[in-house]
């Protein structure tokens, strides 16, 4: 098991690294993912920041900042 950091909102979530980890968290964010963005960068995320990243354009570490500015 692992846990990570979100880039975005800054919520510690698990990654699955056991079966009894991964069934044993009922409450906040599940999982996240590492993603490139088109500038190179990489940062992990959650899949609720995952989900408010723009869709019509790649996203940039801009758009990460700005969804930590957002959370706070
Ligand atoms: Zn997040």
């Amino acid at each position: 098991m692992a846990k990570q950091r979100c880039d975005g909102c800054e919520t510690t979530v698990k990654i699955a690294g056991g079966i009894g980890d991964l069934w044993g968290f009922d409450f906040g964010p599940t999982g996240g993912m590492i993603l490139e963005l088109s500038d190179g960068t990489e940062h992990f995320l959650c899949l609720d920041c995952v989900d408010l990243l723009p869709e019509e354009y790649e996203p940039t570490a801009e758009d990460v900042a700005a969804l930590s500015a957002a959370s706070e």
